[in-house]
């Protein structure tokens, strides 16, 4: 080994075999009866997106740390800086782990020379994200984003368009009662008098600010609006906010957006006080926050960065995009009682009752498997055990095979909701099933459907 580094105790005690093995703090597993919802949200953002040509791309989780570096900038978050992973590989590469996407998508833009592609590119990627946080309900270390990316214009129907993409997403996903806090951070010379403007402002009680806050003074002073410190949050109360310093043509491009999703039937509050975490925000800048899901209530949010491509090496072009929250999305959903989708079942579950059945089992399914999802059990089996286990997978069918099944060449095939049953010989099964006579019977009375 030898990194070099002291081990943290929690390391160490795992290595002495101390501590039981469990995942490391802010991260998560995703268990089998998680995915269906989960493969939902994203199945429905990524129809909603596509719908609207938006095309997947899926870029990798680390990057050079430079990536994330220079579209944060320097003078900007070092709080996000800080809450990067950031390592050195065995070649002595310094890397990050993504702690958002839109520096990796831009990078790729840039490096696949997208800007000669028809513009705008609208690209769409979701996957997991990495933040050394500090960990509270909606806020983990590894979470997962859904993330649109529009580069290539500058017009406000795309902010607008972006923004009421993400409340199509919310909508169909079955989640009421959102809101859509609008807001814009000006231009760079807006940004800059603002913050001059802050700086005057909050300078006779800078003493009185929480550490953060007078940091963040220091190096970006606009973000000390997003103080979480209720004395900060008084302090900062009275004062202007930079939606009150915008020039003429960010606020009629504030407006144009807001027109735009009146027209269209996309509700939103205007928040002149809304800033984002990172730094390269330009004008259109947007949150969705939910009820019931505690203090960390937004369930994404994004806005406009022009300027980041060219800082990121590429051609001067504008961009806007924004990322939503998985597990902050899951979590409000559930908070409304949107019902989870219900894991389908096999169409049959085989049940071996002697031990010659096994394999005979395991190969007939493996013949069907080309037609129907098919599982079955790896040892014998008593009956009425087999047909409990086939009702907990949430089979549809069940087929039995033993002794008197193989003499007969026959599968005995129960639907279990009807509790109809019927012997059917191997080669007939498939169609059987397929035409799903037996489902047809009164439920419960075991009694076949009558002719006519
Ligand atoms: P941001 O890139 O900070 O604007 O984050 C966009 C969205 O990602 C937020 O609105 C949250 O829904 C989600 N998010 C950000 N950070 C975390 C985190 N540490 N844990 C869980 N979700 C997060």
């Amino acid at each position: 080994m030898g990194t070099g580094r002291p081990l943290g105790p929690a390391y160490a005690a795992c290595r002495l075999g101390r501590m039981k093995l469990r995942a490391v703090k802010g991260t998560a597993d995703r268990l089998p009866a998680d995915h269906p919802r989960w493969n939902r949200v994203i199945e429905v953002a990524g129809r909603v997106l596509e719908r609207a040509g938006i095309q997947p791309i899926a870029t990798p989780v680390f990057e050079f740390a430079e990536v994330f570096e220079r579209s944060v900038g320097e003078a900007a978050d070092l709080v996000v800086q800080k809450e990067m992973y950031t390592f050195d590989d065995r070649g002595g590469r310094r890397l990050t782990l993504r702690p958002e996407f839109t520096a990796g998508v831009l990078r790729a833009y840039v490096e696949h020379g997208m800007h000669t592609w028809p513009s705008p590119v609208k690209l769409w990627s979701h996957g997991p994200a990495f933040r050394a946080e500090n960990v509270q309900r909606g806020r983990f270390r590894q979470f997962h984003q859904v993330n649109l990316e529009i580069v290539g214009t500058g017009a406000p129907v795309a902010d607008a368009e972006a923004i009421a993409l993400f409340a199509d997403v919310l909508r169909e996903l079955g989640l009421r009662g959102v809101r859509v806090a609008l807001g814009s951070v000006g231009d760079p010379a807006d940004r800059a008098r603002y913050n001059a403007y802050l700086r005057d402002a909050l300078a006779p009680v800078a003493q009185d600010l929480s550490e953060t806050s007078r940091e963040r003074l220091r190096l970006n002073p606009m973000r000390v609006l997003d103080a979480k410190d209720a004395r900060d949050q008084a302090l900062v109360a009275p004062l202007k906010r930079p939606f009150d310093f915008l020039n003429p043509e960010a606020r009629a491009h504030f407006d144009a957006v807001a027109a735009c999703l009146d027209a269209w039937g996309v509700a939103y509050d205007v928040d002149p006080g809304i800033v984002r975490g990172l730094d390269y925000y330009r004008r259109t800048a947007f949150e969705i926050h939910a009820e019931g899901i505690g203090a960390q209530s937004a369930l994404g949010g994004g806005g406009r960065y022009d300027g980041l491509v060219s800082q990121l090496g590429g051609p001067d072009v504008p961009g806007i995009g924004w990322a939503l929250g998985m597990e902050r999305v899951l979590d409000a959903l559930e908070q409304a009682g949107v019902a989870a989708p219900v894991p389908d079942g096999p169409t049959l579950y085989l049940v071996p009752m002697d031990d010659e059945a096994v394999m005979e089992a395991a190969g007939l399914a493996r013949d069907l498997r080309a037609h129907l999802r098919v599982e079955h059990g790896y040892a014998r089996r008593a009956p009425g055990k087999g047909l409990r286990d086939a009702d907990r997978a949430g089979a549809r069918y069940a087929g039995l095979l033993g002794a008197r099944e193989r003499a007969a060449g026959v599968v005995q095939l129960k639907h279990l909701a009807s509790g109809q049953e019927t012997q059917v010989a191997w080669g007939d099964l498939l169609r059987t099933i397929e035409r799903d006579t037996l489902a047809d019977a009164v439920p419960g009375t075991g009694e076949p459907p009558r002719a006519g």
